[in-house]
């Protein structure tokens, strides 16, 4: 069969046809220049804020800047082959990640790639990063408690579901540990969580995520790394990513925790990157929205009423300050934002004081709404009592002679701050730390030696356990006191307490 050149020169003229109706003008553009993690392209005149673009070898960008003249893109990957004249293309997609159960027990990075060698993740739908925080009507006040185990946040400074509370400090005085505590205490509690580290090294993420799965926990856990080690805009997108795994399970009625460990690195991260994509400076050079861009990510955290699923996601934000400043830009931004902050101070935690929670500076908004009644009543007056001994402690160092009144202010407090004591990883129950209070409270340890305060709870709760299981399941079913069970609590510390002193 002989074959007409004129038909070959028609099938080709037909075939550019159709390429060019499938690449619109406007779709496709070309770099300019690239560097530092940061393409300018030019052309695609009709891209979108956050729109997802494809330069060659498959590496993704995400648009920030939509210049007059450029479009400017960071980019999701490594920028080492991409070349000026390079033709990028646009997608129509914003940056999504996977979402639902399939991410549970995994490690996956800002895109949801799984990156535990584990195989691929199964999931059959994504989400956008960014997404409107839902509105007024669609939520509800907090009032569940979100309960963490460690004594002191439990007590005077309690997290409701939905909230969003700050966890503050300078380096190395336990944030992460708090976070932690709280996450390996969720077990069995039927909440998901999703611990986010930004900017971190790669062995802390992996000695955190070896932890949780010695505890068990990584059936309910999402761990999303975007370590110090990746770029900018990678470190950006972490929070996003989370937070969006997250608000799949709040719309399907869950209860969500989320970590974002920390945020002083993500505003840093978010720095590099507006620098680079030449956006003016403001304070400490931080972009001037670098306040919209953590209230965007934590409006996202909320309880939502009934009509909506009832779902909720807690987020535990966590900002390190330096040489204990709150008053610095980011610290004080995220205050404003976050509904309270726990803050650790460094001397309480170099004296052995741990968690070095401040109860002076810490405060929960809203979550003591959301505290149980029993809680509650042994809970009351302790930030006072902590208040007046600190405040006692000061004076006492001037003069040696103290009157009675004082006396007993300082040696109420020394006990109160021993029983807030707790070693990492040893979470404790509502019943116990209602326990535990309710002894401080009434005055039961104001006796003893500080060694002694630890076996003295300790022998108590297992000798309630043991000789009257009833006190604890009645606690455990109305999370409130009655009358009998407030008596019979009594009677069994004071019996305890014989037998302790003899
Ligand atoms: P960084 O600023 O490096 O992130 P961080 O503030 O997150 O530090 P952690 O890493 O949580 O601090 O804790 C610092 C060290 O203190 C760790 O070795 C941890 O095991 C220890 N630590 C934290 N909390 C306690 C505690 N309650 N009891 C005993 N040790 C603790
Ligand atoms: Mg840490």
């Amino acid at each position: 069969m002989k074959i007409d050149s004129s038909e070959i020169a028609s099938l080709i003229k037909a075939q550019i046809k159709g390429y060019e109706q499938e690449l619109k003008e406007d779709d496709v553009g070309t770099v300019i220049s690239v560097g530092d993690g940061i393409a300018l392209c030019y052309g695609l005149n009709n891209a979108m804020l956050g729109e997802l673009l494809i330069f060659p070898h498959d590496v993704y960008g995400m648009v920030m800047n939509l210049d007059t003249e450029d479009v400017g893109c960071v980019l999701l990957g490594s920028d080492y082959e991409i070349l000026e004249g390079d033709t990028v293309k646009r997608t129509h997609k914003v940056v999504e990640v996977p979402v639902g159960d399939g991410l549970l027990g995994r490690v996956v990075n800002a895109l949801g790639q799984p990156i535990d060698e584990m195989g691929k993740i199964e999931y059959s739908k994504t989400r956008p990063v960014e997404r409107i925080a839902p509105g007024v009507m669609t939520r509800k006040s907090v009032d569940t408690p979100l309960e963490t185990g460690i004594k002191a946040i439990d007590a005077m400074i309690p997290i409701g579901r939905g909230q969003r509370e700050l966890i503050i400090g300078d380096r190395q005085t336990g944030k992460t540990a708090i976070a932690l505590d709280a996450i390996i205490n969720q077990k069995g509690k039927n909440v998901k969580c999703v611990y986010v580290a930004i900017g971190q090294k790669n062995s802390s993420v992996a000695s955190i995520v070896e932890k949780l799965k010695e505890k068990q926990c990584m059936d309910y856990v999402t761990v999303v790394s975007s370590s110090a080690s990746e770029s900018a805009p990678l470190q950006y997108l972490a929070p996003f990513a989370g937070m969006a795994m997250a608000e799949e399970w709040m719309e399907n009625g869950q209860d969500v925790l989320i970590v974002f460990d920390d945020l002083s690195k993500h505003a840093v991260a978010y720095r590099t990157l507006s620098l680079l994509l030449k956006r003016s400076p403001g304070r400490e050079a931080y972009p001037g929205d670098i306040f919209y861009l953590h209230s965007r990510l934590l409006e996202r955290a909320c309880r939502l009423n009934k009509d909506y699923g009832g779902g909720s996601i807690t987020a535990l934000p966590i900002v390190e300050t330096q040489a204990g400043d709150i008053s610095a830009y980011i610290p004080t931004n995220i205050i404003s934002i976050t509904d309270g902050q726990i803050f650790l101070l460094v001397d309480y935690f170099n004296a052995g004081q741990r968690p070095a929670i401040d109860s002076g500076f810490s405060v929960s908004r809203v979550g003591s709404s959301a505290q149980v009644k029993a809680m509650k009543e042994v809970a009351k007056g302790l930030k006072i009592d902590l208040a007046n001994y600190n405040e006692m402690l000061s004076f006492s160092q001037f003069g040696s002679d103290l009157d009675k009144e004082t006396k007993k202010v300082l040696t109420h407090g020394k006990i109160l701050m021993e029983v807030l004591k707790q070693k990492q990883y040893a979470t404790c129950s509502m019943e116990r730390q209602v326990i535990e209070l309710y002894a401080v409270k009434n005055g039961f340890l104001d006796d003893l030696e500080t060694k002694d305060v630890h076996p003295f709870l300790d022998g108590c709760y297992s000798a309630i356990k043991a000789k009257h299981p009833e006190i604890i399941a009645s606690l455990i079913e109305k999370k409130a006191f009655d009358d009998a069970t407030r008596d019979a609590l009594k009677a069994a510390v004071a019996d305890f307490k014989e037998g302790f002193k003899a």
